[in-house]
């Protein structure tokens, strides 16, 4: 019989964890627990199969910049299969919808990144980000330069080419990773591995260590430096002012290319359209999914520079996915840029919500259990301590605090993530002052709960 949204929950958990693998998700606690079963979701609110209404302070997977439950990209999801379901861009082929979208990206996007390529996410569009650029070099003349360096802790996607950029070491450990010729230098991260530097003096030598990684591999064989603006899932890590100028002289100094992972921060996050814009950066290429369509659809891609397009254009690039630019995904994405524009949500995270989230949430770091509460735009964090002032972490069992805390946050109906013990947050950029301050109540009753 049907599997449907009124059978019982422990029906549906059971026929759940039977048949269905999970993503980044622990297999027994799933067996003892159950998996939440979502039904429905409107706005900023979810409703689960026991009717529980929760506030997605994580806008899904930090992407449903719009919120829920957009009638006009159903309609233009649906109109579009109706006319062209399908048709591929390979061999010399084209559709409107990512005619559109492309055209859409140059105008929005910074500087002269006017070319796009399209991927089915964020994953996808990295692993074209590796073969770009080491085409790129190789086109003209260097191909020698086949070197990515990346950063600890970073978040790049879970193919074996984008989890090998990115420097989360549980994911490496699983063999096979990094391929060869990516290379990892520390992460910007000042409250837990700054010491007595202060945060700029930090800022400042976690940057040079690029130039010292530049070096020691040689100049010849570096190709290019990922980064994202604002690190995401490695727990929302919002570098030092001096960091991001001083990485974009030592590209520009070596001639490194610089790709902007904007998965995360494009589209609004960080209250401008781009986190390049907001950390003053010019990438040569920005990867891009999630926000792009709101996660209504599965897409992403590569925007890249004028320089870049042309040197890989002038030969036949050997890459591409059934999926580049599917003209359903297209379309939805196109629709949800004009409603990002048209009702100027961009202007809302910069000039409503972000200052009224950003009042309340760092007087969470009042809070006993909080040693630091850190937001840009609409994306934050929390780092759990258990000394107050001494940025001291939890001796043993790390991120037991954060699960807890995770869990308390849902009894109170709030989607809030942790990432070992820092809770963070990157809610619908659509989400109303009335909204942020239920949020804010719901995470301080949960902290309250588990201190
Ligand atoms: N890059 C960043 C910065 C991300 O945060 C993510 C996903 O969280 C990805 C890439 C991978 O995107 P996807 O899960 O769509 O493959």
């Amino acid at each position: 019989s049907a599997i449907t949204n009124h059978m019982p929950t422990a029906e549906l958990q059971a026929l759940d964890a039977a048949h269905h693998m999970h993503p980044f998700t622990n297999g027994d606690e799933l067996n003892a627990k159950g998996a939440r079963v979502i039904t429905r979701a409107k706005g900023v609110t979810l409703t689960d199969s026991e009717g529980n209404q929760i506030l997605d302070a994580m806008a899904g997977l930090w992407c449903v910049n719009i919120g829920y439950g957009r009638e006009e990209l159903a309609e233009v999801a649906a109109r579009q299969m109706r006319e062209l379901p399908y048709y591929n861009t390979f061999f010399q082929t084209t559709h409107v919808p990512a005619i559109a979208l492309a055209n859409k990206l140059a105008e929005l996007a910074p500087g002269d990144l006017n070319h796009v390529f399209f991927a089915g996410s964020g994953s996808e569009a990295n692993d074209t980000n590796i073969r770009m650029v080491r085409t790129y070099w190789a086109m003209k003349g260097k191909p020698t330069k086949s070197v990515i360096i990346s950063r600890k802790n970073a978040y790049h996607g879970s193919s074996v080419g984008s989890g090998s950029l990115g420097g989360m070491t549980y994911m490496h450990a699983q063999g096979g990773m990094p391929i060869p010729d990516i290379h990892h230098i520390n992460q910007p991260h000042w409250y837990a591995e700054g010491g007595d530097m202060t945060p700029e003096e930090f800022g400042l030598a976690r940057a040079r260590e690029l130039e010292e990684a530049i070096l020691e591999l040689g100049e010849d064989r570096v190709a290019a430096f990922i980064a994202e603006p604002v690190q995401g899932a490695g727990g929302v890590i919002i570098p030092p002012e001096t960091y991001w100028p001083e990485i974009q002289r030592i590209c520009d100094k070596y001639e490194i290319l610089l790709i902007a992972d904007e998965v995360i921060c494009g589209f609004g996050r960080t209250g401008t359209w781009f986190g390049s814009i907001t950390m003053g950066l010019r990438p040569d290429i920005m990867t891009i999914a999630k926000g792009l369509s709101s996660g209504y659809q599965p897409i992403g891609g590569s925007i890249v520079s004028d320089e870049v397009a042309a040197v890989i254009g002038s030969g036949e690039f050997n890459h591409g996915y059934t999926y580049s630019g599917h003209p359903v995904a297209a379309a939805v994405a196109l629709e949800n840029l004009r409603i990002l524009e048209e009702e100027r949500v961009v202007d809302h995270v910069r000039d409503v919500a972000a200052p009224h989230l950003k009042a309340k949430w760092e007087a969470l770091s009042d809070h006993p259990l909080v040693g630091e509460a850190r937001i840009i735009g609409l994306m934050g964090s929390l780092a759990l301590t258990p000394h107050k002032d001494s940025r001291a972490k939890f001796a043993s069992d790390a991120g037991t605090v954060g699960l807890i805390c995770r869990e308390r946050c849902f009894a109170n109906n709030l989607v809030m993530r942790h990432v070992g013990d820092r809770m963070i947050i990157s809610p619908p950029l659509v989400i109303t002052p009335e909204e942020i301050d239920t949020l804010i109540a719901r995470a301080t009753k949960a902290l309250d709960e588990c201190h």
